[in-house]
């Protein structure tokens, strides 16, 4: 079964189409500037890279493009669009409807659409790209797998924020945490690395990538996650702020005479690492680079970074009274040797961790990074949020689910 896998942001498409039995990713690319002069495909078949320009209006006109590509002759993968027999879409935000993924249809579409004033960016980006793949390819089924499910397994006492209740009746404001589907898989892929059964595990997953987030995995569902109401509460991320005391809000408001949309741009895109280096950098190589010479102010930067994502790892340890191992996974933990010693040797030798030198020279690569004798094992693995949305559609599709459960009960 052949599936094509979309991810629609405001004014992209990015997507792959994978062979479900293989998982072998037979095409993929990104198409840009949707609805802004100067749209650009950026298509991948094998080691082959093609570029298009050509300006498109909407995701319609995207997705009309992205299939005529993937039949092209020179191109394609695919001679006729039926080879195509699913779509699978990532939704961001499935609010507390969504704790599994699913087929959707109609009642599905205005059921996301109701989350839309918990993503008012995402939400309606990923529905407008819903509405046109079902208009390209509309006897396929379609399926929605949701950024926040995963989370959904999370007790109360970890979702709810101690503000009157009654805002959560009114307003449903909890935690829902993100980066579900890739906390997901790599707990899985830790699972299967360390040959044991999930659901008698511990797992801490850290998602360090511009955004960034760490979940606790206890027993193969998620206990609690860093992130929160939105994508902002958490870790140290590339330009958001991560944890804040919520009083500076309406103290920024009145001295500096900010609406709150302008704190909340100020927290999400000129924060972080961005803030922290006085708008230098906000990719952490640049910071990385600078830290590793002790330039002063990307060292103190870096710091800061390393020192919250330790105190998160250290509570979620709490959290489920102990770790069995720790992943980490996405741009920065993947590819990092020098935050992931730091993070591990600084402060958390007190677990009984040690980091293997040599192995953690890895990068982007699935690897066991902890010494043979480290009482919690340390893992780096490659997230693959693309292949969890394939398999997800493939099984509800081969099964005739309309819903696929995340966790075992
Ligand atoms: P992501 O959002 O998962 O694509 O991750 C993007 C982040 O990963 C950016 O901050 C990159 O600077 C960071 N990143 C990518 N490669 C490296 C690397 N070799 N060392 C440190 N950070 C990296």
């Amino acid at each position: 079964m052949k599936i094509l896998v979309i991810n629609c942001g405001s004014s992209s498409i990015k997507y792959q189409l994978l062979d479900a039995a293989s998982e072998n990713v037979l095409a993929k690319g990104l198409l840009e500037r949707i609805g802004i002069s100067g749209s650009k495909l950026s298509h991948r078949k094998g080691e082959k890279k093609y570029e298009f320009e050509k300006d498109i209006a909407d995701h319609t006109e995207g997705l009309e493009l992205i299939i005529e590509v993937l039949q092209s002759e020179e191109t394609g993968v695919v001679k006729n669009i039926n080879e195509i027999e699913a779509v699978g879409h990532r939704v961001v935000h499935g609010g507390e409807r969504f704790a599994s993924s699913v087929l959707i249809d109609d009642e599905v579409v205005s059921e996301i659409e109701a989350n839309n004033f918990l993503a008012p960016l995402h939400n309606p980006a990923n529905i407008e790209g819903i509405v046109a793949a079902k208009k390209i390819l509309p006897s396929v089924p379609h399926i929605g797998v949701f950024d926040t499910a995963f989370h959904q397994s999370m007790p109360e006492s970890s979702y709810l924020y101690a503000i009157p209740y009654d805002l959560y009746r009114k307003y449903k404001i909890r935690k829902y945490g993100f980066h579900g589907t890739s906390h997901r898989y790599v707990a899985e892929r830790a699972a299967v690395m360390m040959e044991r059964p999930l659901k008698e595990l511990k797992i801490i997953t850290a998602h360090i990538g511009n955004g960034a987030s760490v979940a606790a995995v206890k027993n193969g569902r998620s206990v609690d996650t860093s992130m929160g109401f939105t994508p902002l509460e958490g870790l140290v991320m590339g330009t958001r702020s991560g944890d804040i005391d919520p009083a500076i809000v309406p103290f920024l408001q009145e001295q500096e005479g900010l609406s709150a949309g302008e704190v909340n741009d100020l927290l999400n895109k000129e924060s972080g690492m961005y803030g922290l280096t006085e708008g230098r950098f906000s990719d952490m190589r640049d910071i990385e680079e600078r830290a590793m010479k002790n330039e002063p102010t990307c060292k103190r930067a870096h710091d800061i970074y390393e020192y919250r994502l330790a105190k998160y790892i250290g509570a979620y340890a709490a959290a489920m009274n102990g770790v069995d191992a720790i992943v980490f996974t996405a741009g920065v933990g993947e590819n990092s040797p020098y935050l992931r010693a730091n993070v591990i040797d600084k402060y958390l030798g007190y677990l009984g961790i040690s980091i293997d030198v040599e192995k953690n020279k890895i990068r982007g690569k699935e690897t066991m990074i902890s010494t043979t004798d480290s009482k919690v094992k340390v893992f780096v693995i490659p997230t693959n949020e693309e292949l969890v949305i394939s398999r997800d559609t493939s099984r509800i599709v081969k099964n005739g689910l309309k819903e696929l459960k995340l966790w075992e009960e």
